[in-house]
This record gives C-alpha cells, sequence and structure tokens, in this order.
C-alpha cells in the first residue's frame, strides 16, 4: 500500500553535511519526496515527538540534542514506505546497524544516529502531522513511477 512516513535529518547529520547523500538513498530506492524543511525543534516539539520515551535514562540527552541546531524535517511516500525506510535506516544502535544502511554507514554512537524514521503507520500520521502543515505536503505525479510500480 502507498503511504507516508516522517524522515528528520537529526541536527548532527545537518552539521555533518550528509542531507544530500541521505536523501539520494530514498531517491534511488524509488521513493518520493512530498515535503521537506530545515527547522529548529522547539523543546515543547521535541517533548511531543519523543513523549514514549520520557523517564528513560536517555531522554534528558535526546532533549537536548535534537533542539540543539537546525533538522532536516521530510515527508516521503511510496509503497510500504515505513518499513523500507527503516530498513534503509537500520538498526537504532549504529554499532548494531548493517554496513549499508544509514546508520551502519555514517555513525558510531546511539546518542548521534544521524536520522528519525517513523517506526509505525501510526506513528507516521502523528509525526507528520506534528511537524507538518497539509499545505506544506505536496501530491504530484513523477512519470517515471511507470518503470519504478508494478503494472
Ligand atoms: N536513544 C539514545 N539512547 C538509547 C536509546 C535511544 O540516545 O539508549 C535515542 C536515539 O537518538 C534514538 C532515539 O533515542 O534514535 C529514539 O529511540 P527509539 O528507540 O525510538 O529508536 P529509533 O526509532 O530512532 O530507531
Amino acid at each position: 500500500m502507498v503511504s507516508k512516513t516522517f524522515l528528520m535529518v537529526k541536527p548532527d547529520g545537518v552539521q555533518r553535511q550528509i542531507i544530500g547523500d541521505i536523501i539520494s538513498r530514498f531517491e534511488r530506492k524509488g521513493l518520493q519526496l512530498v515535503g521537506a524543511k530545515l527547522m529548529r525543534v522547539t523543546t515543547e516539539l521535541a517533548e511531543e515527538h519523543y513523549k514514549e520515551h520520557k523517564g528513560k535514562p536517555f531522554y534528558e540527552n535526546l532533549i537536548q540534542f535534537i533542539t540543539s541546531g537546525p533538522v532536516f524535517a521530510m515527508v516521503w511516500q511510496g509503497e510500504n514506505v515505513v518499513d523500507i525506510t527503516r530498513k534503509l535506516i537500520g538498526k537504532t544502535n549504529p554499532k548494531d546497524a548493517e554496513p549499508g544502511t544509514i546508520r551502519g554507514d555514517y555513525c558510531l554512537y546511539v546518542s548521534k544516529n544521524i536520522i528519525h524514521g517513523s517506526d509505525s503507520e501510526e506513528s507516521a500520521v502523528r509525526e507528520i502531522s506534528l511537524f507538518f502543515n497539509e499545505d506544506e505536503i505536496l501530491e504530484y505525479n513523477k512519470d517515471i513511477d511507470v518503470w519504478i510500480y508494478k503494472s
């Protein structure tokens, strides 16, 4: 089923100037970028986004980190986009992430793991609406989809 997911290059990825590399990986796979912006995450937004982790040992550090500099927030669309992007991103802890995945290729520590990706359809809907207004998500056709999608 074609659906949408929320992906975010975290402040470490922006500082390391790998936004372009990361976008390329999803484009090459055949997924479609339908929304994107460079932005700062306020403490309020960070706490809402990561509310399931409140009280965990890494929580305070995570909020501090995600608000420490600009992030690049994105909405991607495609077939099974949540599962596919989670696979391309790799395991949460870069030491367990396979080579070839973003976290496997670009980082060393769980606290600086470059990118966020929604982990379910429900999280995707929630996170997209937290970070994007409806008019910031575009609908458009790509002629090349005839070579990507099965007929
Ligand atoms: N995190 C951390 N230490 C941990 C676990 C998680 O710093 O021991 C951070 C890390 O940035 C991770 C985020 O908290 O990406 C959210 O954790 P989650 O388990 O939801 O992983 P994700 O969905 O990002 O792979």
